[in-house]
């Protein structure tokens, strides 16, 4: 199976955007994974991510000691694993930061900001660390759940944005410049170009990237957007995937079934769902998950609405009529033969499978869809020998619909 040779690269970058976080003399801000992070740049914050963090206590399979630490203190175990393993990291003082990187912890923030259009359980998380830290919130509500973008819509979250100034301009001593807003803007709208570029090469056969790998591949994109650092890495890993391209060189060898995969990672059986799948001569070339920080909207002529507009937008923030026609576009343009979707216990948000989604894109365009229970974090609501007789079950009808259809 072929390894993507930027990989090095890739954990080079964000070891350095780690070990970055120990410079003292910075100020740091923590945001949502979808949050105004350019905003926050432009003022010389550095940013950290506290769903990054869950993702790792995720990968690692340490959340399973830590979520009940934070049950502990009233967090149910049915909310957000990502907040409840981050929350017991905290209370435990225990995080693979340390071993890997030799941090203590997540950064102490100096400005904590949080934006709604993802899920409600982000305010109360955000909160819950701005209490205990003693450090000043701001929050960013955009309407949820739109059909469509309006521009209305669009005025009101960029009005949001702007009264962020004040204090970003308080707490980290720097007037706001317009001008770095619009470059920093710039350098992450350049960076999503490419990791789209970089998924779309997948739309080949045989596929050059994975979910898998692209899951591993996102870091730049979701912390370091709106640097140099992660433009430049994205010319580097899209370079070798059009190499790949070109050569005919996919992640699989033969490629019998493409997927697509709705909802969150299993972060904790990433790499055994991978072998399966590859076992299974069957390639995961795309997902909601990862297209989730293709941000088409941004525009750096017009900073405020253009980045209101490309936070707002997020397939999480939109109706079911509307991702459904995502969904069906993207099933088109990769050329899909089957979708999974994950269904996350502690995430409803990321979940695409309650509301009668799986039926209705069988309903419209014939595709086969499969269901799988689990989670992004708690293992405990996986069961790994019932999904496997699923995924295989499920990859075998579609062998033979396609063998028996030609
Ligand atoms: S979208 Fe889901 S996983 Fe992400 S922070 Fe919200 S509840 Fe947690």
């Amino acid at each position: 199976m072929y390894k993507i040779q930027s990989t090095k690269v890739m954990k080079e970058i964000m070891g350095n955007y780690f070990l970055g976080m120990k410079d003292k003399s910075k100020k740091i801000a923590w945001c949502t994974s979808v949050g105004p992070a350019e905003l926050l740049r432009s003022f010389g914050f550095e940013v950290h991510f506290p769903e990054n963090h869950g993702a790792l206590l995720g990968a690692t399979r340490t959340a399973g000691d830590l979520i009940p630490e934070s049950a502990k203190f009233g967090y149910s175990n049915d909310i957000c694993s990502y907040l409840t393993a981050d929350i017991g990291s905290y209370l435990k003082s225990e995080t693979p930061l340390k071993e890997h990187y030799g941090l203590e912890g997540p950064p102490k923030p100096d400005l904590i900001v949080y934006n709604t259009n993802q899920c409600r359980e982000v305010q109360d998380w955000f909160t819950y660390f701005g209490r205990e830290l003693n450090v000043p919130v701001i929050g960013i509500y955009p309407p949820r759940h739109l059909d469509e973008v309006t521009d209305e819509i669009i005025e009101d979250v960029a009005t949001q944005f702007r009264k962020m100034i004040p204090i970003c301009e308080e707490v980290s001593g720097q007037k706001f410049d317009n001008d770095k807003f619009k470059a920093t803007l710039k350098l992450s709208k350049e960076a999503t170009d490419l990791w789209k570029k970089v998924l779309y090469t997948a739309t080949n056969t045989p596929a050059p990237i994975s979910f898998f790998d692209a899951t591993i591949h996102m870091g730049p994109i979701v912390v370091l957007r709106g640097t140099q650092q992660a433009k430049d890495y994205y010319i580097t890993l899209l370079k070798e995937m059009e190499e790949n391209v070109e050569k005919g060189i996919g992640f699989l060898e033969k490629e019998k079934c493409r997927l697509y995969w709705d909802g969150m990672p299993i972060w904790g059986k990433l790499r055994s769902l991978s072998d399966l799948f590859v076992q299974n001569n069957t390639a995961i070339v795309a997902s909601t998950y990862c297209n989730s920080w293709v941000f088409d909207a941004f525009d750096e002529e017009n900073p405020f609405e253009s980045s209101a507009k490309a936070y707002t937008e997020i397939f999480i923030n939109r109706s079911e009529e509307a991702k459904q026609r995502l969904l069906t576009e993207l099933i088109e343009k990769f050329r899909i033969d089957g979708v999974i979707f994950h269904d996350a216990k502690t995430c409803a948000n990321n979940s695409n499978s309650r509301f009668g989604m799986p039926q209705r894109l069988t309903e419209s365009i014939g595709i086969p869809t499969l269901i799988i229970e689990g989670d992004l974090c708690d293992l405990r609501f996986y069961s790994e020998g019932q999904s496997i007789t699923k995924i295989e079950t499920f990859i075998e009808q579609i062998e033979s619909t396609k063998i028996l259809s030609n």
